[in-house]
């Protein structure tokens, strides 16, 4: 994270990060946010990848790199360079796959372990437009959230439901974390 000095052109960037299990979605919902694109069939190929998207707060130009682990978590493999400067992170789940879910308090831990500030958190149920097969209930999502003090949202990156919202909402949460430490 850095910010200029010169009240005109104030800009931040902060660091985010998305996590969760292999296929729950994170690749996806960063290329809709990002280029809003979807890929049903692609597999990013291993090595870390990030995009940076600016938003306007306050007048300011807030830029948020947000990185993919482009498929390291396969291999149990995230590094602590990943986590490292994270100031905001996406915990994704999969809500049509159980076990993606009850994954959850291990990437809230490892995210514990490797970040070495405050880090604005989103519970993120991807897929949601698999209403037909949900397997994890909304409300299960929201009381986890809840006891963890995480933002919660589901959404889809099939039809782009929340996914600008969800990220916005950590930019601005990191926006005011950063603006309150600093007055
Ligand atoms: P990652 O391994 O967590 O990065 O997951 P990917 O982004 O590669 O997605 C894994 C699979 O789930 C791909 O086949 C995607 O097309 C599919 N997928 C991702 N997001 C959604 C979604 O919101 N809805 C549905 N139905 N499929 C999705």
């Amino acid at each position: 994270m850095g910010s200029s000095s010169d009240d005109e052109g104030e800009e931040y960037l902060f660091k985010i990060v998305i996590i969760g299990d292999s296929a729950v979605g994170k690749s996806n919902l960063l290329s809709r946010y990002a280029r809003n694109e979807f890929n049903m069939h692609s597999k990013a190929t291993i090595g870390v990848e990030f995009q940076t998207q600016s938003l306007e707060i306050d007048g300011k130009e807030v830029k948020a790199q947000i990185w993919d682990t482009a498929g390291q978590e396969r291999f149990r493999a995230v590094t602590s360079a990943y986590y490292r400067g994270a100031f905001g992170a996406l915990v994704v789940y999969d809500i049509s796959r159980r076990s993606t879910f009850e994954s959850i308090p291990r990437w809230l831990d490892e995210l514990k372990t490797h970040s070495d500030t405050t880090v604005a958190k989103m519970l993120v149920g991807n897929k949601c437009d698999l209403e037909n097969i949900r397997d994890v209930s909304v409300e299960e999502g929201k009381s986890l959230a809840e006891s963890e003090g995480l933002f919660f949202m589901e959404t889809s990156a099939l039809d782009s439901t929340n996914v600008k919202k969800a990220f916005e909402i950590v930019i601005r949460e990191i926006y005011n974390n950063v603006s309150r430490k600093v007055l």
